[in-house]
């Protein structure tokens, strides 16, 4: 937002404006009348509070991707049963 935020610009803020400012609370925190502007315009904007929910969609999509494919713990990827452990122990050393 370029121009510096008054209460009475806080009311006409249009949407161009408004976007970025969504987009970056994801990542910070605004200042006071940014938060202030944001909530006003998204009161009565249709179209930035759909930008919103999309955007809040698709961070927890990109966060519940990034957690599926995450590589898995070695204990748990080659985690095997006491049975298995003790059948290559005892294959292994009837092979010696
Ligand atoms: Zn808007």
């Amino acid at each position: 937002m370029k121009k510096r935020l008054t209460i009475l610009r806080i009311l006409t803020v249009h949407c161009d404006e408004i976007i970025p400012l969504v987009s970056q609370a994801c990542d910070e925190e605004l200042t006071l009348m940014q938060r202030l502007a944001v909530r006003t315009h998204l009161w009565g904007c249709t179209s930035c509070r759909r930008f919103k929910k999309q955007i809040a969609l698709l961070r927890e999509s990109l966060q519940s991707l990034q957690e599926s494919t995450e590589p898995v713990a070695v204990e748990t990827a080659t985690a095997l049963s006491a049975e298995a452990r003790e059948r290559i122990r005892n294959h292994l050393k009837s092979s010696e």
